[in-house]
C-alpha cells in the first residue's frame, strides 16, 4: 500500500511520564464514513482506497511512521479538581507538518481503553462522532480557531449507552496540539517541576517561539483565549464543557462534546445535559474563561524565579483579560452592526439590541443576517422592539465606508443548528449520510446566501427543539 502520513513525531520525545504508549484497540468492521481530502492534502497525506482508510482510521492498522499514545493530563472539572485524566478513549497518533509548515497533531478518538480509561469503554458512538465533525468543520468556515475533522469511520460495534446498543464510530482530528490547561495543572499538581519546565519548554518551542518567559507564556495564552471566546459569542456558540482539561493552550475550540449554538436569544442559554447549574451558560463563558486562566497562571508560578514577584504579575494579566475579552467583543459584535471600528456608545448600541432580542425571543443568526435584507425585524415577537431600535442604527451606519460587506463577513447565513445535527444523526444511525453529507457542503460556505439551503436556515419548530444535548460519551 502507497498511503502514507509523514510523521514528524516530538511529543513522544518527551519524558516517559508525559503519556503512556498505547495501540487502538482493534474493531470487528471498520467502514469508512468520510475522509476529508481537502484537509489530507493540506497535511500532506496521500490518498488511498476507502477500505485502507477505514483500517487506519479506526486503530486497526497502525500506519507507518505513527507512535500512538495517550497523553496525561489533569483539570478542573465542574470547578472540582482531578489531579488525572488523560486520554481516556483517544489515541495521538503521530505529528505531522501541513503545507504552511505548521505542525499538526493527528488523533483517534474513540480507539478503545487507556490506563486513562477509568470506568470509561474508551469508546464512541457515532452521534458525538458526526457531532464533531460537521461542528467543527462548521467553526472552521465561520473563522474561528478550532481542531478539525481528518476522518470518521464506523467500528462494526455496539456501543452501550443509557439508550442502549448504538453504533460505534471513530473520529481522527487534526489539532495544532493537544496541550491543555490541564496539561500544566497535573504537572503542577504532582510539584513535578521537572516535567513543568520540560512541558514549558515544548510549548514554546511548538506554539509560541518568541515567547520569552513564562508571563509571556500566560499573556498569549489569554490574549488567543481572549479572542476566541469573543468569536464563540459573536457565533451564538456554546461549548457545554469549559473544564480546565477542554481549555486548548493553542487558543483552538477543543472536545466537541455537548455544544450548541443558540436559534432564540438568551444569555443564560445551557445546552449540556450534565451542566445542571448553568456554569458553562452562553454568557458565563466570559467568566469561566477568565478563571480557567487563573488556573494556567497559578501552575506556571514554580517556574519564577521569584514566587512573590511572579503571583502579582500573573495577577495583573488575569485581572486584564476581562477587559481583552470586552475589546474583542465590541469589535466582533461592532462588526456584527456593520462598523469597522466600534467605540463604547456603538457597543452600546449592540447590547441595546441584544436586550431587545432577549425580551422578543428573536432568533440569534437570522436577526444579525436579517440586518442585510430587511428581515431582522421578522425575528421578534413584537416588531416594534426592533423598529424602536433601527432609526438610530441606520444613521450610525450611513457613515460606514462598507458597511454591508463587514455585516456579511460577520453575520453566518448557516450554523450547526441543534435539531438539524440531531436529525443528521438519526438519519445516520439508520445508515443515511446524506444529511451529514449535506450539512458539511452547506455550512462549508457559511456567509453566502445558498438560496436552495434556505430550510437550514430555518429555527426549529417546537417539536423540533432540542433541549439538551448528552455528553459526548
Ligand atoms: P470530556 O468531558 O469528554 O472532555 O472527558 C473528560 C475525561 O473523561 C477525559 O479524560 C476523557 O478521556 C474521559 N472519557 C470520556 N469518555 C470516555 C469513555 N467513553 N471512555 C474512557 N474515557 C472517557
Ligand atoms: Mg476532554
Amino acid at each position: 500500500m502507497t498511503f502514507e502520513i509523514p510523521f514528524q513525531n516530538s511529543y513522544v520525545q518527551l519524558p516517559e511520564r508525559f503519556y503512556t504508549r498505547q495501540t487502538a484497540m482493534p474493531v470487528r468492521a471498520p467502514r469508512l464514513i468520510r475522509f476529508n481530502r481537502e484537509l489530507a492534502a493540506e497535511l500532506g497525506i496521500s490518498d488511498a482506497p476507502d477500505a485502507d482508510l477505514a483500517r487506519i482510521f479506526s486503530g486497526n492498522e497502525v500506519p507507518e511512521g505513527a507512535t500512538p499514545l495517550a497523553q496525561v493530563y489533569a483539570g478542573h472539572q465542574f470547578g472540582g479538581f482531578s489531579p488525572q485524566l488523560g486520554d481516556g478513549r483517544a489515541l495521538l497518533l503521530g505529528e505531522v507538518i501541513n503545507r504552511n509548515g505548521h505542525r499538526r497533531d493527528i488523533q483517534l478518538k474513540g480507539s478503545g481503553p487507556t490506563p486513562y480509561s477509568r470506568m470509561g469503554d474508551g469508546r464512541a458512538w457515532l452521534g458525538p462522532v458526526l457531532r464533531e465533525y460537521v461542528v467543527s468543520e462548521a467553526m472552521h468556515a465561520l473563522g474561528l480557531p478550532t481542531t478539525r475533522a481528518l476522518a470518521a469511520s464506523l467500528t462494526g460495534e455496539p456501543v452501550y449507552r443509557e439508550a442502549g446498543g448504538l453504533p460505534g464510530a471513530v473520529l481522527t482530528r487534526v489539532a495544532a496540539s493537544h496541550l491543555r490547561v490541564g496539561t500544566f495543572q497535573y504537572f503542577a499538581a504532582r510539584r513535578d517541576i521537572e516535567g513543568l519546565r520540560a512541558l514549558y519548554d515544548y510549548t514554546v518551542a511548538r506554539h509560541y517561539p518568541h515567547v520569552e518567559n513564562p508571563a509571556h507564556l500566560l499573556a498569549e495564552v489569554i490574549r488567543g483565549q481572549a479572542r476566541l471566546v469573543a468569536g464563540w459569542l459573536s457565533v451564538g456558540f456554546i461549548h457545554g464543557v469549559m473544564n480546565t482539561d477542554n481549555t486548548a493552550i493553542s487558543g483552538e475550540t477543543i472536545d466537541y462534546g455537548p455544544c450548541a449554538f443558540m436559534d432564540t436569544y438568551h444569555p443564560q442559554t445551557v445546552f449540556s445535559s450534565i451542566d445542571t447549574r448553568g456554569r458553562y451558560a452562553y454568557d458565563n463563558q466570559a467568566h469561566v474563561i477568565v478563571w480557567n486562566m487563573a488556573q494556567l497562571a497559578t501552575t506556571l508560578v514554580p517556574l519564577m524565579p521569584d514566587q512573590d514577584e511572579a503571583i502579582t504579575d500573573f495577577t495583573a494579566l488575569v485581572h486584564a483579560m476581562p477587559d481583552q475579552i470586552e475589546v474583542e467583543w465590541r469589535r466582533a459584535f461592532g462588526r456584527k452592526i456593520g462598523i469597522a471600528k466600534p467605540n463604547a456608545q456603538d457597543a452600546e448600541m449592540v447590547a441595546d439590541l441584544l436586550a431587545r432580542m432577549t425580551e422578543g425571543h428573536a432568533d440569534f443568526t437570522n436577526t444579525f443576517r436579517g440586518l442585510l435584507d430587511g428581515t431582522a425585524r421578522d425575528q421578534f415577537l413584537d416588531r416594534e422592539m426592533f423598529d424602536t431600535w433601527e432609526p438610530a442604527w441606520r444613521a450610525r451606519i450611513a457613515r460606514e465606508e462598507d458597511p454591508e460587506h463587514v455585516m456579511r463577513t460577520a453575520n453566518p447565513a448557516f450554523i450547526p443548528r441543534n435539531h438539524r445535527i440531531e436529525q443528521m444523526i438519526e438519519a445516520a444511525v439508520a445508515d443515511d449520510y446524506a444529511r451529514f453529507e449535506r450539512l458539511l457542503q452547506v455550512l462549508a460556505h457559511p456567509y453566502e446566501d445558498q438560496p436552495e439551503a434556505a430550510d437550514l436556515k430555518r429555527p426549529p419548530t417546537a417539536a423540533e427543539v432540542v433541549e439538551n444535548t448528552f455528553c459526548g460519551t
